[in-house]
């Protein structure tokens, strides 16, 4: 039988009260609001700026993530460097966080073999990608694959159907409201979030699997290069 998965959703471990990216990245690590933790090193919040021009979503941490508490520091986060680059985009404008802040894995022998998040590792953590958003004002959110796509845009988005194509963010999240409105000052003010775009692509590590890597690699820099056009127009 199916171990049956415990998993009470991050709401309840963010604090109210939080004003800055560092507050919620240090309630974040005692994060328990579904199994992932018991398993990982750590959690790998998000990273970069608060004043990030791009947000870009992405997976899971993988093992080096999760070993050195930092998204996008493997071999996928190399990519994507080298991509960022080739498409344009100065790297000082990013912030990089992931749909699930937990490595979720499956021993063989002493190697951890990535395992993709399900359904309810996402609608788990989504509460922290909620509150992450809350202190961004991106222009653009870059979505990484189809785990990221879940989490922000639904389960019927396709990455692969709708891919490059530039979006209205918050208006194509899957509940925009939960996106719409944010705090403006420390007192509980909000107001409308700035209205901003997003564009879906595939995840950087889907390039290294490819059998082609060449040509998936281009399909990722023309993707980001649309992203680079957007923010320069
Ligand atoms: S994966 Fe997300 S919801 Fe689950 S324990 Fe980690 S931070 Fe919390």
């Amino acid at each position: 039988m199916a171990e049956q998965i415990d998993a009470p959703g991050a709401q309840q471990f963010i604090p109210p009260q939080a004003d800055t990216l560092d507050q919620l990245r240090a309630a974040a690590a005692g994060c328990q609001g579904c199994e992932l933790y018991r398993d990982a090193s750590q959690t790998v919040f998000g990273r970069g700026d608060e004043s990030a021009r791009l947000v870009f979503v992405g997976e899971q941490p993988g093992d080096m993530e999760d070993h050195k508490g930092l998204p996008f520091v493997g071999p996928a986060g190399r990519l994507l460097r080298k991509a960022v680059d080739d498409a344009g985009i100065d790297p000082g404008h990013l912030y990089l966080t992931n749909a699930v802040k937990h490595f979720r894995f499956e021993l063989r022998g002493r190697r951890r073999i990535h395992q993709t998040p399900d359904r309810v590792h996402i609608t788990a953590c989504r509460p922290w990608l909620v509150a992450e958003f809350s202190r961004l004002r991106p222009e653009l959110v870059v979505v990484l694959g189809a785990t990221a796509a879940k989490a922000l845009l639904g389960p019927s988005f396709r990455v692969t159907r709708q891919r490059g194509e530039l979006l209205p963010w918050p208006a194509s999240a899957q509940r925009p409201e939960d996106f719409a409105r944010v705090p403006v000052d420390s007192a509980g003010k909000v107001a409308d979030a700035p209205a901003a775009r997003l564009l879906a692509t595939i995840h950087p590590s889907a390039v290294l699997r490819a059998d082609d890597q060449n040509t998936a690699y281009e399909g990722l820099v023309a993707d980001l290069t649309v992203a680079a056009r957007a923010l320069a127009a």
